[in-house]
């Protein structure tokens, strides 16, 4: 028996596992896919601190943080990280609310006018009126190759890495005794959930119902033949990052209802591909050629607050859900918040305001 089993190897898996790991505690990690199978691998892998809230802000420089200090030295390949910085690009009046939300947070930031940033960033295109308000600690990343990095370092530091599908949560009373995998029963003192948009269905074989809605979510790879740097434009609503062999990765604000995460994996609707191309041409000079696309679940609870903490009803079990379009950005940080909470260490952020128990007036019996 373990003392700790946590259920899926997403950022939020991977994030408390290696938190508890690196604590020397004694960890498995259970993932039905070696290099996790769910919304992060499809992410578009933009983590900002350009973010509209003070609090989503320091949880945003948190993860890097924490992610800078494990990537360490490692080469830029080995571990995904493919650029720094950020830009957001704005109508004049709203980059006064950007300027001052950074500031109360404490985060360097410069802003510039549309001659300014033209001359900087030659390869985007600018309108007179708009203001770039551009950041330095943000990060781009593959995250694919960031799973891969994440789930060897968790190895390293003792974290027993399983692929098994998990089937079912075997309950006695408010407690969970074992939980039931493709590789048999797994037992262990403290179960963390971080199965994103598939929490849903493993706690609805338990009779219970977390409030989130799952939506499909798209992003696509141009070729560019410029260099261009990470950057969203608020003005005609896109956000792009630079990828791998001169690319840029990300899409305009779709998203479509799904229901079934399953379903969510897969191709785009051809319609949102179309549109990201066009906003991309908006801003980027030079050509632009579609080479991937792809999409993938994202979980929104009813008041777009992740769901992060103890599950009422239940003595040992502890979720991480309703990361939205947010989880490489919050749930580094997040998640090595509840480890910490759970270890009986101070926790880097506070967990309150995202407890599972702010929906205990909801009937949550599935
Ligand atoms: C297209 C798209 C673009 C996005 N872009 C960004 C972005 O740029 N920046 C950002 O911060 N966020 C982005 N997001 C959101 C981000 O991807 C999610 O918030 C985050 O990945 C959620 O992480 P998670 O660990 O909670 O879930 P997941 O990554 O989904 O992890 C859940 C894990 O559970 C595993 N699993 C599921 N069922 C089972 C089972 N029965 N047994 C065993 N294992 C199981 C899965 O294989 C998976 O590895 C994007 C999301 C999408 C879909």
């Amino acid at each position: 028996m373990a003392r700790y089993l946590v259920l899926g190897g997403g950022i939020a898996g991977l994030s408390a596992a290696l938190r508890l790991g690196m604590a020397g505690e004694d960890v498995i990690l259970v993932d039905r896919m070696d290099r996790g199978g769910g919304a992060t691998s499809r992410s578009a892998g933009v983590i900002t601190v350009q973010l509209e809230s003070e609090e989503e802000i320091r949880i945003a420089a948190k993860s890097i943080e924490i992610l800078e200090e494990l990537l360490g030295d490692g080469g830029r390949e080995s571990t995904g990280l493919v650029s720094r910085g950020f830009l957001s690009i704005e109508d004049e009046e709203d980059s006064e609310e950007t300027r001052e939300l950074l500031r109360r947070a404490g985060v360097r930031f410069e802003q510039l006018n549309h001659v300014e940033a033209s001359r900087r960033w030659p390869s985007l295109r600018f309108q007179e009126g708009e203001v770039v308000t551009h950041t330095w600690i943000d990060m781009g990343v593959e995250p694919g190759t960031l799973l891969e990095f994440l789930r060897e370092r968790a190895v390293e530091v003792g974290v027993d890495v399983r692929r098994y599908e998990v089937l079912y949560l075997g309950l006695e009373k408010n407690h969970v005794e074992f939980v039931k995998t493709s590789g048999g029963e797994l037992r262990a003192d403290v179960i963390f959930l971080c199965m994103g948009p598939w929490n849903q269905r493993i706690l609805s074989k338990a009779g219970v119902r977390i409030p989130v809605w799952v939506i499909k979510c798209p992003a696509h790879r141009f070729r560019v033949s410029v260099d261009a740097p990470a950057f969203a434009d608020e003005v005609h609503q896109s956000y792009w990052r630079p990828g791998f062999d001169r690319t840029l990765v990300g899409g305009g604000y779709h998203a479509e209802p799904c229901g079934n995460p399953d379903e969510c994996l897969g191709r785009p609707n051809p319609e949102f591909g179309k549109d990201a191309e066009r906003l991309l041409r908006l801003r980027v000079k030079g050509e632009v050629e579609l080479v991937d696309e792809w999409a993938g679940p994202c979980s929104i609870p009813p008041d777009f607050e992740p769901i992060v903490g103890r599950l009422e009803g239940f003595e040992n079990l502890y979720i991480i859900d309703g990361l939205r379009g947010y989880g490489l950005m919050k749930g580094v940080a997040l998640a090595q918040s509840l480890a910490e909470e759970v270890m009986g260490l101070n926790p880097s952020i506070n967990l309150e305001p995202y407890s599972p128990s702010r929906f205990a007036a909801l009937d949550l019996k599935a």
